[in-house]
């Protein structure tokens, strides 16, 4: 099916300031609501569509690249905004509904399906610079990353403002009607416990900051700018709630003299003029360490030559790619006499005149022919 453009699902048009999305979002997100809309996929669908529309136009960078490109902009360089989950959605919800007490949370908190509202942990981001040949057949790196986690010697008692339930009832007028509202406790932050004894250099939370070393696979065929999660690996929460991701962005390094184009690679390789009209057999660099290659006799500038399966692997397992060399004939800059005076008896040579024939491409056909 096709997405639907952002626009349109908000109901506002290109211009709209980051208020009028506000508002429009607040609506549909009231409408859409699960807890409004038991066992209605139909509804949750609207409702993820709403908060994915409203997140990248709410994001200056995101709206820009989707103001562009469309929904291929939000695909390419890992911003995409798709496959938001529910708790991305309720966690956008501080913002839209003022933080704290949400009227939102008033609204449905209560209202039940019996959505866990256990706090999560915040997730941590780090950037993981990779060389083309990590990337080609994939990696295990180690990672250090400092993150806060649940401090040893915290005594937990139970929060005296819920009772221990982690959430406070009352009865409010909302445009539903009076209903009986439950929102997460202020004092435990919906834990339902609150500390008891913290040993020294152990902040209110329980928490403290520790360096850690995580180590990680990386698959073969990641990219510049995507994100790998790696999930309860981010802070802990406070009062042992679920720890958040921690999210680590890929960044290439590039490569001396290989090129990355998606999953080929490509090189260009400069063969002297006699290696190609004679014919040689030259040593090119790949990812997996240097191969000799056959240049056949008369080989012409601007050749391309495939080295079959020595690209990258396929992020999807949908095998590797190749490696493309490029062959340009290399002309000399700087001639010696004796050189200057070869090349004059050869410049007259009626088989030096350019002849090109029906099988000599030319740079579009061969474009096309590899890509
Ligand atoms: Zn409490």
């Amino acid at each position: 099916m096709a997405k639907r453009d952002y626009y349109d699902i908000l109901g506002v048009s290109k211009g709209a300031s980051d208020d009028e999305m506000k508002k429009a979002y607040r609506k549909l997100a009231i409408k859409y609501h699960p807890d409004k809309n038991p066992d209605n996929p139909e509804a949750e669908e609207k409702f993820k569509e709403a908060a994915e529309a409203y997140e990248v136009l709410t994001n200056p960078d995101k709206r820009a690249r989707y103001d562009r490109f469309g929904h291929d902009g939000m695909r390419a360089g890992g911003g995409g905004a798709g496959g938001m989950n529910m708790d991305d959605i309720f966690s956008q919800f501080g913002d839209i509904f003022g933080g704290g007490g949400s009227p939102f949370e008033s609204f449905f908190g209560g209202g039940g399906g019996g959505r866990s509202r256990q706090r999560k942990g915040t997730n941590l981001r780090v950037k993981l610079k990779l060389t083309l040949d990590e990337i080609a057949n994939g990696v295990e790196k180690k990672i250090k990353v400092k993150r806060l986690i649940n401090a040893e010697g915290v005594t937990f008692k139970t929060c005296n403002t819920c009772g221990g339930s982690g959430q406070t009832k009352k009865v409010v007028n909302t445009m539903l009607g009076q209903m009986v509202s439950a929102s997460t406790c202020h004092t435990c932050q919906g834990s339902g416990k609150i500390i008891d004894k913290r040993p020294p250099g152990v902040d209110s939370t329980g928490l403290e900051m520790m360096e850690e070393v995580i180590p990680i696979k990386i698959p073969a065929g990641v990219s510049d700018g995507m994100q790998l999660s790696m999930s309860g690996k981010g802070n802990m929460a406070p009062g042992g709630g679920v720890p958040g991701d921690l999210l680590i962005v890929i960044e290439e390094a590039e490569h001396d003299v290989l090129k990355r184009d998606g999953n080929n690679i490509v090189f260009d390789l400069y063969v002297n003029f006699a290696d190609a009209a004679l014919g040689s057999s030259i040593e090119v660099p790949t990812i997996d360490g240097a191969v000799r290659i056959k240049i056949d006799p008369g080989t012409q500038s601007g050749k391309i030559l495939r080295l079959r399966g020595k690209g990258v692997r396929d992020i999807n397992g949908y095998g590797k790619g190749d490696q493309l060399i490029h062959v340009n004939v290399w002309t000399p800059k700087k001639l010696n006499s004796e050189e200057k005076e070869m090349l004059e008896r050869l410049r007259s040579a009626d088989n030096f005149e350019p002849k090109p024939g029906k099988g000599e491409k030319g740079f579009f056909e061969k474009i096309r022919e590899f890509f």
